[in-house]
């Protein structure tokens, strides 16, 4: 965690610390399609596609958090069809998780197995016992979204390198902040920052980080030439959203932990996920990877009715997709296609006043 919070100080001050006398302490909004160019080539400002100045600084800023260097992309699955195009090429094989988040198979299944990716689904607690031999990338998400299963980086990244694959680590529900998978052997970490990243639910974003200087700049070289080009105004409001990323998590994750432990005391719920509880099969990984074991639970009703009335009857819970902003929210998974039974909740901690929002939650649990 030291290293942690050394990247954090290094992620706020990353700009205000060399700014001269009279410069602005947020970074400029700039919009911009053409720059005018120097007789020789060689900057990198020529045209829009290419580089801009504040997509730029919101990248510093990631990268200092990362401690690698950060590409943006204008959305999660941007950012992950970036990974991909870095990391795979035809014929490869992949192992994607068949609990993680539902987006990412249906890209591969709809698209990149049209195009000669042979792709392997396996769940996420099943990581650990699936022999490698044979597969190009292992593509990780831990904790995994919705059901929050934990899978071990380190083991996996060395197996995966032993065996000749490649490994990357959708870190959205986690965040840079709480989980460092390129610390612990992972080639590339991807991450949707619409979610606790930004934290305000107002725009979509997303970034792959490496320290592997080919595979930078092959999803560099993708951006670029495909044009998924993330803009300047949510470079602006992610750069904004980042400045109290740690102060949001903080809270979120502390709530996040006394109502998990309220849930499983709780007779209206017949099981709670979250890695932080003692007995969650997630536990022990969570501890030995994770800084804090986050800020979502998932929680099993008895039946769609009842999930449906714990989150409509919670004035205190957003009903919506999606997590990790300020305001707490739910969903029920199985909405979307995710392998969960029909009263599988999905809940986000937000950073309500945290008295209140117990209050609030206990209350519904009891009138249910
Ligand atoms: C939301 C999410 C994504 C996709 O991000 P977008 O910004 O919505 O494109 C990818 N992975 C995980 C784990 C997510 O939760």
């Amino acid at each position: 965690m030291n290293q942690v919070s050394e990247r954090l100080l290094k992620m706020l001050h990353q700009r205000s610390s060399r700014l001269q006398d009279g410069e602005p302490i947020s970074p400029p909004l700039v919009s911009v399609a053409k720059y005018r160019l120097d007789p020789e080539p060689g900057t990198p400002f020529s045209y829009g596609r290419e580089a801009n100045p504040t997509v730029m600084e919101v990248e510093a800023t990631i990268g200092a958090l990362e401690g690698a260097v950060c590409v943006a992309f204008p959305s999660g699955m941007a950012a992950i069809t970036g990974a991909l195009m870095a990391c795979a090429k035809q014929g490869d094989r992949i192992l994607v998780p068949s609990d993680g988040y539902y987006t990412i198979r249906l890209l591969l299944e709809a698209f990149l197995a049209e195009i000669g990716l042979d792709i392997v689904t396996r769940p996420t607690a099943e990581y650990a016992t699936i022999d490698f031999a044979g597969f190009d990338l292992i593509w990780i998400e831990t904790p995994s979204n919705p059901v929050l299963d934990v899978c071990d980086i380190a083991v996996i990244s060395a197996r995966a390198r032993a065996a000749g694959a490649k490994t990357v680590v959708d870190n959205t529900s986690a965040t840079p902040l709480l989980q460092q998978p390129l610390d612990l052997g992972a080639d590339m970490s991807v991450c949707s920052d619409t979610k606790a990243m930004s934290g305000h639910a107002d725009l979509l974003f997303g970034h792959v980080a490496s320290r592997d200087e080919d595979l930078l700049a092959k999803a560099k070289s993708w951006r670029k030439l495909s044009g998924s080009v993330a803009g300047p105004f949510e470079a602006f409001l992610v750069h904004r959203g980042l400045m109290t990323l740690e102060v949001r998590l903080e809270r979120m994750c502390r709530t996040a932990a006394r109502l998990a432990d309220l849930f499983a005391q709780s007779n209206k719920v017949e099981q709670v996920r979250y890695p932080g509880l003692s007995g969650d099969p997630s536990y022990l990984l969570a501890q030995k990877q994770m800084a804090k074991p986050g800020f979502v639970i998932g929680l099993f009703f008895s039946s769609e009715a009842v999930a449906e009335r714990f989150i409509d009857e919670c004035a205190l819970i957003f009903p919506s997709t999606s997590f990790g902003g300020v305001h707490t929210s739910a969903e029920r998974r199985a909405r979307w296609g995710d392998d969960v039974p029909p009263g599988f909740v999905r809940l986000s901690v937000g950073c309500e006043p945290e008295e209140l929002l117990i209050a609030a939650v206990a209350d519904t649990l009891d009138a249910l």
